[in-house]
This record gives C-alpha cells, sequence and structure tokens, in this order.
C-alpha cells in the first residue's frame, strides 16, 4: 500500500487517524515488503498481527497464508479490515485484554508506540511458543529492549526479550514512510525463538515485575511479598548471589534460576 491508496481509503471511508491509539499508518511499499519477508511465512502458519491498521502488511501477508489472525483496538478499521479481507480473522479489542488458546507460529507488529511495553510483554508472557517475532517500535525504544544488567533501561522487558531468544536490530525506518508521520524514527528489529523462551509464562512475567517492583531496593526484599524469607535465603546461597543485590545486578540467566528455585 503507498500513500496515495491509503490517503484514497481514509477519503472514501472517512477514517481520520486516531493519535489516542498510535495510528501512524505504513505507507512505503519497500519497507512493507521487507518487513513481510522477515516473517519468513509458510502457507500452514498461524500468524497474529496486533493493530493491523487499514491492512499495510495484513493484505500482503493474507496472501501467503489463510492462518492470518489480527487485533485491532478500533472498531472502524476493524470494520473495514473485516469487509475487505476474506481469509484472515479480525478481531475488534485491546490487545492487552485478548485471550486465544492457539499459539501461533509467527507474531508481527507495527506496534503502537503508547503500549509497547505491556504489549511485548504479553507476547513474550502468553505467545511464547512463536517462532518468530517481528516489530516495528520507535528507534528510541531500543534502549529498554536491547541493554544488559546495570544500565538505567535494564528492567523485565530487556530480560524477556533476551531469555525468548536471539535479538536483530534489522533496519531504520524514516518518519516519511507514514501517514500521518510520527514525530520520531522508527527501526525494525526480529526475535527468532530459542530454547531458553520455555520457562516463559505469565507468571515468569509477573515474577519479574515483582522483582523490580522497587528498583532501588534489595532485590529479596522485593521477593519478600511473594515468597518466605527462609525459601529466599536458600534460593540466594544455592545460586550463590550475594544477599544484598539489586535486581537490576543480575543477568536473565539468574532470574530464570531464581524463579526455577522459588516456585
Ligand atoms: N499495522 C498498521 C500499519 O503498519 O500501517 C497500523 C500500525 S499503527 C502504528 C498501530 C495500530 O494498532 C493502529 O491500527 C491502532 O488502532 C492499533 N492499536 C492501538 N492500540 C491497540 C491495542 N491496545 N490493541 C490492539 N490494537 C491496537
Amino acid at each position: 500500500m503507498n500513500r496515495e491508496t491509503i490517503r484514497n481509503i481514509m477519503n472514501d471511508e472517512g477514517i481520520l487517524p486516531q493519535s489516542k491509539f498510535g495510528q501512524n499508518f505504513l505507507c512505503d511499499e519497500t519497507i512493507i515488503k521487507e518487513i513481510v519477508d522477515l516473517c519468513g511465512i509458510k502457507r500452514e502458519d498461524r500468524i497474529l498481527e496486533i493493530g493491523p491498521g487499514l491492512g499495510s502488511i495484513t493484505y500482503p501477508i493474507s496472501e501467503l497464508t489463510d492462518g492470518l489472525t489480527c487485533v485491532e483496538i478500533d472498531h472502524g478499521l476493524a470494520e473495514y479490515l473485516s469487509a475487505n479481507i476474506s481469509n484472515a480473522a479480525i478481531v475488534n479489542c485491546d490487545f492487552l485484554k485478548y485471550e486465544n488458546c492457539t499459539d501461533p507460529d509467527v507474531i508481527v507488529s507495527n506496534i503502537p508506540y503508547y503500549v509497547m511495553t505491556d504489549i511485548m510483554k504479553k507476547l513474550f508472557g502468553e505467545f511464547s511458543k512463536a517462532r518468530k517475532m517481528i516489530f516495528m517500535v520507535e528507534d528510541e525504544a531500543i534502549a529498554r529492549i536491547d541493554c544488559g544488567p546495570n544500565t538505567k533501561q535494564y528492567g523485565p522487558l530487556a530480560i524477556l526479550c533476551s531469555i525468548y531468544g536471539t535479538y536483530n536490530y534489522e533496519f531504520k525506518v524514516p518518519h516519511t514512510a507514514f501517514i500521518p508521520q510520527p514525530r520520531t524514527t522508527s527501526a525494525v528489529i526480529s526475535f527468532v525463538r530459542n530454547d531458553s523462551a520455555d520457562i516463559l509464562s505469565p507468571d515468569f512475567v509477573r515474577f519479574l515485575n515483582s522483582c523490580f517492583s522497587m528498583r532501588r531496593k534489595m532485590l529479596r526484599k522485593n521477593l519478600a511479598q511473594t515468597s518466605p524469607s527462609e525459601k529466599i535465603s536458600e534460593a540466594f546461597i544455592r545460586l550463590g548471589l550475594n544477599e544484598n543485590v539489586r535486581a537490576e545486578e543480575l543477568n536473565p540467566n539468574d532470574f530464570c534460576g531464581l524463579y526455577n528455585a522459588l516456585k
């Protein structure tokens, strides 16, 4: 879909982009093709797209598989897509409330930036069996995704990303690739699952959130809200952790060990 097609659909359907839903529609055909190629879709794959918008990525994916499900919060956009794409399931709801029992193979999203962290946490917690995830994110958000212990940005999101699999920064996307144009530059990133993702679950995400609930406090204080202190002490000794350590000092593997020890 190019700029003209998007403009025509918006005019014909009387659609005005809603900034409260982070609606910036992708209108650069080269970038759309690159994103779809990155998905590496096989015909039998089940694909989950979050926030299909006017269908820039949705249409080309629907040509590759009949297993596409899209979750769109905006009623008007969901209605438009349902009427125009016959071989995809369009679900009209807030993805943060979406419940599903089928595991997708591939997940793709030009993520609404205002809710990026929550969407990614939900994906890694509930849909981590997917073999690949491809996201468009705000370029400046990469600092929260690709960072290690003892940095300001390090927290549950970076840990989940690292545990899920191999991360790759694919390419930058200029603001001119969207209608309307966002203020910031975007980036396409990908994750390929590896076996360490087996530990991921909603409970594991809750555990990480609780570890960082009071960032500057000692980790054992945060853990004491959910686990008995003797169990915490035993786990720290077994894993060789300093009793005064803070969550931001541990690496992703430490969190996996601690989770298993406290379960
Ligand atoms: N995929 C389209 C594209 O690339 O042109 C649209 C991307 S736009 C940046 C983000 C889309 O996510 C919008 O269609 C918006 O309505 C939708 N959205 C925003 N918040 C959402 C939520 N919580 N759940 C599901 N969809 C959401």
